[in-house]
C-alpha cells in the first residue's frame, strides 16, 4: 500500500488501465467460456452426436442387409442336402457370380458340422475361385482369415432356429464384415446341418456413400489393442472389436463441423489492440490532466521561495482541479495577508503604529549601511510625570494621549529623512537622516512646538499645565552602524541631564 503511494500519478492510472483490461479480459473470457462459448461447444458436439448416429445407422443397415441374405442361404433345404451329397452343380447353379454379386458378397465358407470346410469360394474379377479360408493366414503370425475365435462363436450360436450373427475383421489390410448361420431347414427351424459364412469387404464404395450420406469424412483404421487412440478433435472413433483377434477396427470420422477455437486470432489482435488502445488513451488523459497540476506543484515551490499563486484556475481541466486552485489561490491570498500583518506587527508598535525597537533598528541599518546616509541625529523623548497622568486622567486617557503624541511626533515638515519610533513606555525615540550637516536644535524646538500645539491638559504635572516632554538628543556623521550605540548612549544621557534639570527641556550632547 506504502508503494502504491509513491507512485505518480501517470504510473497509477497505467496501474488502474491495466487491472481495468485484466478485469475487462476476466470478464470477457468467463462470459465466453460459461455463455456463448459452452452454447456454441454444445451445438456443435450436438451435431456431431448426430453425426455419428446416422453413421451407425448405415452401417447396422449393411449389416442387417448382409444378414438377411445370409439367413436366405442358410435356411434352404437344398443347403442342406448339398452339405451331405457337395456337388459342382450346385455351386454352379446356385452360388455362382450372380449370387455374390447381388448380395455384394467376396467370400463364401460352407462347413459341416463338425466345421471341416464342405466349399469355401471367393468371387474375383467375375469369377468365384475354389480358396481356403480355414487355411489362408491373416498376418503370417496369426490365425486363418476364418479363425477358431469365430469357429467357437459360430458353434455357440443356438440350434433350434435359424440365428445370424456379424462381425467385423481386417484381413490383408482390408476390412471386412462376416456374417455365420448355422444351416437349418427351409422352415427356419432345427439347425444343425453345418455352418454359412458371408464375407463381405467393406469396399471404398460403400464408405464413400455412406459419407455422401451423412456429410462426414470416413477412414478406416486398425489399432492393436496396445496402442488404442483417443480421436483426435473433431474426429470419433466407431470402435469394432475384430472378430478374430485383439485388433480393433477403429471407423474414424472425420466431422465436418469443427468445434470452434476457444481463442481466435483475429480475437487476439482485437483484445490486445483494445488494451494497447485504452492503455495510450488513459495515459493521454492523465498526462493532459496532471499538466496543470504539475505546474501548480511548480508554482507552490515558487511561491515558498519567493511568493506567488497558482496558474489562474481557468487552466485546470475538471471542477475539482478548479475548485482546488481556487481554495488555493485564496489560501495563498490570506496567508500573504496574514504574514504580511505579522511582519508589520513584528516591527510596529499596536498601540500608536509607529516603529517598535525591532523596526527602529531594521530601517536604521537600512538608512546606514544601505542607503549610506552619513549625516544622522538620534533624539530621546520621554513624557514628563506621565505616571500621575495615567493615576489621574485613567489608563484610557495615557493611551490618548500616547496616540497624539505619536502621531505628532511621525507628522513629516521636513524634507529629511526621519524615522519615529516608540522606544519603551512613555519613551520615543526620533531618528533624522540626510547628505548634509543637520541642523538639530531647529528639529528639537519643532518637536517641542508640535508637542505644546497638542495642548494635552496635565493638571498633576509640577513643570506645566499641559503635557511635556523631555529631550535628549546627538547628532555625528556616521560611517558605520557600529557608530549608532553611542550615539543611544550619548541621547540618553542628554535625556537623563534634561530630566535632573526640571523637565520639559532638551539636552544635545
Ligand atoms: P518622569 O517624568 O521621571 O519620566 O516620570 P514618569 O511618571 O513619566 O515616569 P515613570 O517611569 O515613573 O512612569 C512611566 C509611566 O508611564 C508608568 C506607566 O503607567 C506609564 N505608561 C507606560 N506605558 C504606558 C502605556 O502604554 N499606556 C499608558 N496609559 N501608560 C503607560
Ligand atoms: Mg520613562
Ligand atoms: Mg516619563
Amino acid at each position: 500500500m506504502r508503494k502504491l503511494k509513491n507512485l505518480t500519478l501517470r504510473q497509477l492510472t497505467l496501474l488502474m488501465s491495466v487491472l481495468v483490461v485484466l478485469l475487462f479480459l476476466v470478464f470477457y473470457f468467463t462470459f465466453k467460456a460459461f455463455w456463448s462459448f459452452d452454447q456454441q461447444v454444445t451445438a456443435v458436439t450436438e451435431r456431431q452426436k448426430n453425426e455419428i448416429e446416422r453413421v451407425e445407422i448405415l452401417l447396422s443397415m449393411a449389416e442387417r442387409e448382409l444378414q438377411t441374405s445370409l439367413e436366405d442361404y442358410a435356411a434352404w433345404d437344398s443347403m442342406i442336402e448339398f452339405t451331405k451329397n457337395p456337388t459342382k452343380e450346385f455351386i454352379r447353379d446356385n452360388i455362382g457370380p450372380h449370387a455374390f454379386e447381388s448380395k455384394l458378397i467376396d467370400g463364401i465358407v460352407i462347413l459341416d458340422t463338425d466345421m471341416r470346410p464342405i466349399w469355401s469360394g471367393q468371387y474375383q474379377n467375375n469369377h468365384v475361385y475354389d480358396v481356403n479360408f480355414l487355411d489362408m493366414p491373416r498376418r503370417s503370425e496369426s490365425n486363418a482369415l476364418l479363425g477358431h475365435s469365430l469357429l467357437s462363436n459360430a458353434k455357440a450360436l443356438p440350434s433350434n432356429h435359424i440365428t445370424s450373427a456379424v462381425e467385423y475383421t481386417v484381413f490383408q489390410n482390408r476390412p471386412y464384415l462376416i456374417s455365420y448361420a448355422k444351416l437349418c431347414k427351409s422352415t427356419g427351424y432345427d439347425c444343425q446341418y453345418g455352418y454359412l459364412f458371408f464375407i463381405r469387404q467393406i469396399e471404398p464404395q460403400f464408405i464413400s456413400d455412406v459419407e455422401q450420406a451423412t456429410g462426414v469424412g470416413i477412414t478406416m483404421r486398425t489399432f492393436f489393442d496396445t496402442d488404442l487412440q483417443i480421436a483426435p478433435p473433431n474426429h470419433s472413433f466407431i470402435y469394432k472389436k475384430d472378430a478374430l483377434d485383439q485388433d480393433i477396427l477403429a471407423i474414424d470420422i472425420s466431422h465436418p463441423e469443427k468445434i470452434p477455437e476457444f481463442l481466435t486470432i483475429p480475437e487476439i489482435y482485437a483484445l490486445s489492440s483494445f488494451a494497447m488502445i485504452m492503455l495510450l488513451f488513459n495515459v493521454g488523459i492523465v498526462t493532459f490532466m496532471i499538466r496543470p497540476i504539475n505546474r501548480a506543484q511548480r508554482a507552490l515551490t515558487v511561491f515558498e521561495q519567493t511568493g506567488g499563486k497558482l496558474p489562474c484556475e481557468n487552466s485546470f481541466y475538471s471542477k475539482e482541479m478548479r475548485s482546488f486552485a481556487r481554495y488555493i489561490n485564496k489560501l495563498i491570498s490570506e496567508l500573504e495577508d496574514k504574514s504580511e500583518k505579522l511582519k508589520w506587527q513584528s516591527f510596529h508598535d499596536p498601540l500608536t503604529g509607529l516603529a517598535n525597537r525591532r523596526g527602529l533598528y531594521e530601517s536604521l541599518e537600512n538608512y546606514i549601511s544601505q542607503q549610506q546616509y552619513q549625516y544622522v541625529a538620534i533624539v530621546l523623548l520621554d513624557i514628563d510625570h506621565f505616571k500621575q497622568f495615567n493615576d489621574n486622567y485613567g489608563h484610557m486617557s495615557g493611551d490618548e494621549a500616547l496616540k497624539k503624541l505619536s502621531k505628532a511626533l511621525a507628522d513629516d515638515e521636513i524634507t529629511m529623512e526621519k524615522i519615529a519610533c516608540r522606544y519603551g513606555g512613555e519613551e520615543f525615540c526620533l531618528v533624522f537622516f540626510n547628505d548634509f550637516p543637520i541642523n538639530i536644535e531647529k528639529q528639537l524646538h519643532i518637536i517641542q512646538r508640535k508637542v505644546s500645539e497638542l495642548k494635552i491638559r496635565h493638571g498633576y504635572s509640577p513643570v506645566s499645565e499641559q503635557l511635556t516632554v523631555s529631550i535628549g538628543a546627538t547628532t555625528q556623521i556616521v560611517e558605520d552602524y557600529r557608530d549608532i550605540a553611542p550615539m543611544f548612549q550619548r541621547a540618553d544621557e542628554g535625556l537623563y541631564e534634561a530630566k535632573n534639570s526640571g523637565k520639559s527641556q532638551y539636552r544635545i550632547r
